[in-house]
């Protein structure tokens, strides 16, 4: 069985033990004599799967009962406008622009109401976030529903290392791509929301964590579907209708093995470790530049480039050619990405560092 070295953004890797314990349990689930995949959602077998996933979910971030815990579909994508649709209860709310993923969020807000962009870094090319001094400010007003930013960029590899102090508003924050990464003070927060394809589990589940007090029976504007109501989904445990069974399954397996790593110190200390080793490489290089600037760079994604695309596309395929996948970086920004979430080992680093050391001295300049 060969295995790559794993740098995919999402779908991303998954830990192997994970995937073995699924592999094991695919015909019969415990003596259940069927599959996860095969189950009723309302059987009491399921109803363990669920409430254990919730659970450890729950350790490992140490979220306060006063928020709750939903499983739901349609991606971080359908979450762009559920927000708006649950939580735009005066039509007004601030969004930071930080990169794609946040700018579509934004516009599609748009659909609902106003969605001030409070602070942008697209001129700079969204290579580092933004400075918050207007967000901050504009909080003061205290006339915002909520205000959005997207913590871990994906696509353009920075991160936010501190968070805007958003006083009374709520700060909802997209963490598809740096949730689990590292421990997350959920009290900062009044929701936040991960498609689970890039570090808690495979695609088709999206995890949404939302302070109780903003989901008041009716408080959903009237357009929004019964399925996207944060009250009904909360009430019925995620299980409005069927959900995704398996998928919750296995995001369960993998909090399971977050936890038994040593949970989100434990990852934090490993994504830094990892992510040192790569810019730590990318500052001494005369070939590689990294692509986000040094006080807004992400721990989960790596973006970097050589001089000219086609030295790029060297790259990339003498990565193959070492059974190293992934790091082509997205078409918004060329060059290269090594997004090396929890489930991508030192060793997988190290596979990628030693490869751009040999690309480095074959291709040197001066
Ligand atoms: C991948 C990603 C998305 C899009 O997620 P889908 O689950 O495909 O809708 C949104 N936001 C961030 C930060 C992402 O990394």
């Amino acid at each position: 069985m060969a295995r790559v070295h794993n740098f995919s953004a999402g779908p991303a890797a998954l830990p192997e033990r994970v995937l073995q314990e699924a592999a094991a349990e695919l015909m019969d689930y415990q003596g259940c004599g069927m599959s996860v995949l095969e189950m009723s959602h309302r059987s009491a077998a399921y109803r363990e799967i669920i409430d254990d996933a919730e659970a450890t979910l729950r350790r490992i971030v140490g979220i306060p009962d006063s928020y709750r815990v939903l499983f739901l579909q349609g991606g971080a994508t359908l979450q762009f406008a559920a927000v708006p649709m649950n939580l735009m209860r005066t039509g007004r709310a601030g969004y930071v622009v930080s990169g794609v993923f946040s700018g579509k969020a934004q516009r599609e807000a748009e659909r609902y109401g106003r969605a001030e962009v409070l602070a942008t870094s697209e001129a700079e090319g969204f290579t580092r976030i933004p400075d918050l001094a207007p967000v901050e400010e504009r909080a003061q007003a205290d006339d915002l529903d909520y205000i959005h930013i997207c913590q871990n960029n994906t696509i353009y590899g920075t991160m936010y290392h501190e968070l805007p102090r958003c006083l009374d508003v709520p700060l909802v924050a997209d963490v598809s791509s740096c949730f689990l990464s590292m421990p997350l003070d959920i009290e900062r927060y009044g929701l936040v929301y991960a498609g689970a394809q890039k570090n808690a589990g495979p695609a088709g589940v999206t995890i949404v964590i939302v302070r109780e007090d903003l989901m008041g029976a009716g408080a959903a504007l009237p357009c929004c579907p019964t399925y996207l109501d944060y009250r009904t989904q909360a009430d019925a445990g995620s299980m409005l209708n069927t959900p995704n069974t398996f998928g919750i399954y296995l995001c369960g397996k993998v909090f399971r093995w977050v936890e038994d790593e040593g949970g989100l110190v434990a990852m934090e200390a490993r994504n830094r470790e990892k992510a040192a080793l790569l810019y730590g490489l990318l500052d001494r290089s005369t070939v590689f530049h990294a692509v986000a600037e040094p006080a807004s760079r992400s721990i989960a994604n790596v973006t970097f480039r050589c001089s000219t695309p086609e030295l790029d596309a060297e790259f990339v395929e003498g990565a193959r050619a070492r059974g190293i996948e992934g790091v082509r970086g997205h078409r918004a920004v060329g060059g290269m990405r090594a997004s090396i979430y929890n489930a991508v080992s030192l060793d997988d680093v190290r596979a990628l560092a030693a490869f751009m050391e040999e690309f480095e001295s074959r291709h040197r300049i001066g």
